[in-house]
């Protein structure tokens, strides 16, 4: 064994991979060696270590901290600590806490070296037969509920945002009434104040409950039980809710600087540099490589009227300094920006103009207000027709008199109502960038509304079909990146879309594509749509087994994925478009496959082709398309 080396006796409770599986608790010898931490059989009365049972790689590690001790729980299983690592927490009991505490710090330091992608926040009490004894949420991997005092990793200077995969998502909770004021979690011991938050948007607030954000102020953080929705002070000592994703986590991040586009892609980026159309107009954003910035720069240079956009990644050297063109070397991002703002020194041009995003576009709030589901129609102004659909006429209108909305009318007897209403509360809980916000619903009246977030460029079928003009080869991988997010996010939640296609997404006003609609066909009252030897069931995108057997799933939804790629690189053609319903119901069964379009390389037809995997489990998952999605968007860059 190498020197430095710990051991000690623990008990070690059972992982509970299997929801079903009992819980037990162990005597192991846990050692602890340079890369891993491994657990022996233990011969207690000879003192004697005997066979491996298992081990964990540092290298995987992602935090390690205390757990609060059960209620009531007997004496040997006082001082309890997790060791997070992929396969969820692993939990340890130690006799004292004088021991708890050695091996968690040396746990710590040991696992800094070789992961700086630690979690900032963690669950503070067990998981247990399928739940999250603190917060209650369902989901072994949901991100954690109390941001962690000391922070794990190896976090150093503005912008060094070391997490190449996003947190999971928060999940709904099923089986309870929308966001009652939940109970407070157990505090554990070392924790003892919320963490502050600064607003990175304005909020208004909607209900009495919540609390207006004003941009760039700081919050108190006192509750954080709902996911969307998170109790915090103003420093005015005023409380109430604020959206969750309008606020990020202490001064830390470029966040708050304005030439920092969060969440804008290549194509967006070009659009804003084009829009302000100034020379030496810049912008930092994220680079298609996780973790990396790329900073974007719009030049008239070179005599083009037009103008064009440049992109430089900003590298780093071996001692972690950053750089652009050439090596001038700054410890953090923004004195690097500062520094180019005044020298040029090998870009295009000096960065003259901030061109910024922020403000214009607030994200979405899950839900209009803390505890809003049910909207009053009296709230809502009618502005102008957006077209007709399956459930009758959609309307683009406000909320308020001041938020932008889309309406939909829900024509009389196309839709089994009552079991939408009850999903809703489950949908409404669905939150991310790249799925239309439901914001509520209007059920007291008929014809009953559903009410989503409006986004500008409308459909995407049109928008390939009639806006696009000789894109950019990385402009529509990027769509496809859009819909592959969002589509993992809800194989995450283990959401079926079921009717994925281009009809079925939407253009925002930068262009980001989201997804909408998802799960309302099984409320669909008509034959013709619901029988998939219906008129309008969607056989182009259905794979053999849903064709011949009704079979739905995420990996249904995979098939349908595929062919809405083909849509986007076709430019909105008509999937198979000689072939009849029922010629494509033999032909798909039989082995046949869409082409490949002209403007999709063979790497991209390569991603789509493998949606179509007569199989369903040999299909990838949208996890791993979005990673192949994202790789190829590098390779172009
Ligand atoms: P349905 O789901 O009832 O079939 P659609 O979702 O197809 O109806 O809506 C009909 C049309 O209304 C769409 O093609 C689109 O142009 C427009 N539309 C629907 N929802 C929105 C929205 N949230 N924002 C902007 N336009 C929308
Ligand atoms: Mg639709």
């Amino acid at each position: 064994m190498s020197e430095g080396s710990l051991q000690e006796v623990f008990i070690k409770r059972s992982q509970q991979k299997k929801k079903t599986s009992p819980l037990n608790y162990k005597e192991r010898l846990f050692v602890l060696t340079e890369d891993r931490i491994s657990y022996y059989d233990y011969d207690a009365e000879k003192q004697k270590k005997k066979s491996l049972k298992g081990f964990v790689e540092l290298e995987k590690v992602k935090c390690v901290e205390t757990v609060t001790p059960d209620d009531g729980a007997p004496p040997e299983r006082q001082f309890p600590f997790q060791i997070i690592y992929d396969e969820g927490p692993l939990y340890v009991f130690a006799r004292n806490d004088v021991i708890r505490k050695q091996w968690i710090h040396s746990l710590k330091h040991m696992v800094r070296i070789f992961n700086k992608d630690q979690m900032q926040k963690y669950h503070p009490c067990f998981w247990e037969d399928g739940v999250w004894k603190c917060c209650q949420q369902a989901v072994k991997q949901a991100i954690g509920c109390r941001v962690l005092e000391s922070r794990n990793g190896g976090f150093r200077f503005d912008g060094s945002r070391r997490t190449t995969r996003k947190p999971l998502p928060p999940t709904p909770d099923e089986d309870k009434p929308p966001r009652p004021p939940p109970p407070q979690p157990p505090q554990p011991p070392t924790t003892s104040q919320g963490m502050t938050v600064i607003a990175q948007y304005e909020y208004t607030p909607t209900t009495p409950q919540d609390l207006e954000l004003r941009k760039d102020e700081e919050y108190t953080i006192l509750e954080m039980s709902d996911p969307n929705w998170w109790k915090a002070r103003d420093k005015y000592g005023k409380e109430g809710y604020i959206p969750s994703n309008y606020v990020i986590e202490g001064t830390n991040s470029l966040d708050k600087y304005d030439w920092y586009c969060k969440g804008t892609n290549r194509s967006q980026a070009e659009h804003l540099l084009k829009t302000e159309n100034k020379d030496g107009g810049f912008l930092v954003r994220d680079s298609s490589k996780a973790g990396k910035y790329t900073v974007s720069v719009f030049t008239k240079a070179g005599g083009e009227i037009a103008g064009c956009c440049r992109h430089y990644n900003i590298c780093t050297t071996q001692q972690g300094l950053f750089y652009l063109a050439e090596k001038h070397n700054f410890a953090t991002i923004p004195e690097l920006i500062n520094y180019h703002q005044h020298n040029a020194a090998g870009l295009v041009s000096r960065l003259k103009h901030i061109v910024s995003n922020k403000a214009k576009s607030a994200p979405s709030t899950a839900g209009l207000g803390y505890g809003i589901w049910e909207i009053d129609p009296h709230h809502l102004t009618f502005i102008k027709e957006l077209g007709s659909g399956q459930f009758g006429v959609v309307k683009y209108g406000k909320w308020q008199g001041q938020h932008d909305v889309a309406i939909k009318m829900i024509k009389e007897g196309s839709m089994s109502e009552d079991d939408f209403i009850d999903e809703a509360k489950v949908m409404m809980k669905l939150r991310h960038e790249n799925l239309v916000q439901l914001y509520g619903v209007c059920t007291k009246q008929r014809p009953i509304y559903i009410v989503t977030e409006y986004l500008s460029n409308g459909c995407l079928l049109n928008y390939l079909r009639e806006t696009l003009q000789s894109p950019h080869p990385v402009q529509l991988l990027e769509m496809c990146k859009d819909v592959s997010e969002g589509m993992a996010y809800l194989e995450s939640q283990q959401f079926i879309h079921r009717d994925l296609a281009a009809r079925n997404c939407l253009v925002d006003g930068s262009g980001t594509i989201k997804v909408t609609d998802f799960g309302l066909s099984r409320y669909v009252l008509d034959d013709e749509y619901t029988s998939s030897v219906g008129s309008k069931f969607p056989v182009r995108w259905s794979p053999p087994e849903v064709l011949n057997y009704c079979k739905f799933s995420s990996k249904s939804d995979v098939w349908a994925y595929g062919v809405l790629m083909w849509e986007i690189y076709t430019l909105g053609r008509m999937p198979y478009e000689r072939l009849n319903n029922t010629e494509i119901v033999d032909k798909v069964s039989g082995g046949l496959r869409l082409y490949r379009p002209q403007l999709a390389n063979e790497k991209v037809y390569s991603v789509m082709s493998s949606c179509w995997r007569e199989k369903p489990e040999d299909r990838p998952t949208f996890q791993d398309l979005s990673a192949s999605v994202q790789d190829l968007l590098y390779e172009m860059q």
